[in-house]
């Protein structure tokens, strides 16, 4: 196993003079030179176009390919055909809300969601719903707190109920369940009704393992740039039992188990999946970024990413009219995001003026809109932190959050 203190070095975006203090890694993670050597050693020895070629280069570029598959399924407790490459979290959603759930969600039926999610699991939704005339519903959120109000008062799954599609972990308030046993208990609820649920996975993947057999969810989105893999590729997963339920989301080559000029039929999966010539370089990427992710402890990750939460929110709690978005209990103990607010100041005005003293953190509302609206705030800052995070960064942030707010305070 190797030690978080020596992740650091792996990446060459750090090695300079004056690296970037980048705090934004919950909108895409830096990369270590094991992914990067990994996606240039195949452009550079093994490049052809998978399955299509009956020649040696071909042929291995399949195996490797398949390689990343199983890879990715055993990180995730899934079968390899269980795992699609797609483009990413958003493509996930859509592939799913577009080819299944408008046609199995009907007139007067309903699609379960939280109040907290980001736009790539809402949009999606918001047009299954205007398709076919079912009703969008919300798990509401405690803003004292900043949990999901499951189970609420009222039943929230019932027989009208036919997706649940939720984060497992928001990208704005960090963990919104109060457990893992709540997560668990809404699946077992939907399934009980015969609800199919989606996961949006995009912020907990690079950080938890997740085991999608022992949750038993039906699909799961991730997307691998967030979990230090190259962008242009994520994962949705689909459960065996529901792969002859689910069409293929685009036609084309790869796919075919015989084509005519009137009628066409598909291979089964993950084949079925996945038109077109596949992401290898970048799926080859996301195995390299599993492989160099496995070498630390699942533990030692937590610890760490705890130990800049909690010496962020100490400092945070020195700096006046500082309200933070997200139940602070759970980011000391598990968080690796922080969203806040300074009394007086624009969120995007605290992010420009630490810009330029180049330190990195998002504002905005963090393609959640509907979900800073129900918050009652414009804009937030969001700081966030990955395996490569130093406690001097997070030492720099604070100060330049006390210089922010005297220089901006209005
Ligand atoms: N869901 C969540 C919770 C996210 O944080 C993000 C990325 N910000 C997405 C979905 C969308 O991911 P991508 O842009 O990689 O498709």
């Amino acid at each position: 196993m190797k030690h978080i203190k020596n992740a650091r070095t792996d990446f060459p975006m750090f090695s300079g003079d004056k690296p970037p203090i980048y705090l934004d890694s919950a909108a895409t993670a830096q990369k270590p030179s094991a992914v990067i050597d990994a996606v240039s050693e195949f452009y550079r020895t093994a490049n052809a176009n998978p399955y299509r070629g009956v020649y040696g280069l071909s042929e291995q570029v399949t195996e490797r390919y398949e390689h990343a598959r199983q890879t990715v399924a055993s990180f995730i407790n899934a079968e390899p055909s269980e795992v699609i490459f797609t483009r990413g979290t958003t493509e996930g959603v859509n592939f799913i809300a577009d080819v299944w759930a408008s046609k199995v969600v009907g007139p007067g039926d309903e699609i379960l969601l939280t109040r907290a999610e980001h736009h790539a699991n809402l949009l999606p939704w918001q047009r299954v719903a205007e398709r076919t005339g079912a009703k969008l519903r919300f798990i509401e959120l405690d803003t004292n707190t900043f949990t999901l109000q499951y189970p609420g008062d009222q039943p929230l799954i019932t027989e009208k109920t036919k997706v649940v599609a939720v984060t497992a972990h928001s990208n704005v308030l960090g963990s919104v369940w109060e457990s893992n046993d709540v997560l668990k208990q809404l699946i077992n609820d939907a399934h009980a009704v015969g609800a199919r649920v989606v996961l949006d996975c995009a912020q907990l993947i690079p950080y938890e393992r997740i085991d999608v057999w022992d949750l038993n969810v039906d699909f799961a989105v991730f997307s691998g740039h967030k979990m230090l893999a190259p962008t242009g590729v994520g994962v949705l997963y689909i459960k065996k039992e529901l792969h002859d339920a689910v069409e293929p989301y685009q036609l084309g080559g790869s796919m075919v188990y015989s084509a005519g000029y009137e009628k066409s039929t598909w291979d089964k999966a993950p084949q079925k999946f996945e038109a077109g010539t596949p992401p290898v370089a970048q799926a080859i990427g996301l195995e390299a970024a599993i492989t160099y992710l496995n070498q630390f402890k699942p533990e030692d990750m937590r610890v760490h990413h705890a130990r800049l939460t909690n010496l962020f929110l100490d400092g945070l709690a020195k700096i006046e009219g500082v309200r933070v978005l997200g139940n602070e209990e759970r980011m000391r103990r598990e968080g690796h995001l922080v969203s806040f607010n300074i009394d007086g100041v624009h969120a995007h005005d605290i992010a420009s003026f630490l810009g330029m003293q180049g330190i990195a953190v998002r504002a905005g509302h963090h393609c959640a809109q509907p979900l800073a609206e129900y918050l009652g705030v414009v804009a937030s800052v969001r700081a966030s932190f990955y395996l490569y995070t130093t406690e001097t960064e997070v030492e720099a942030l604070l100060s330049g959050l006390q210089k922010a707010q005297q220089h901006l305070k209005r």
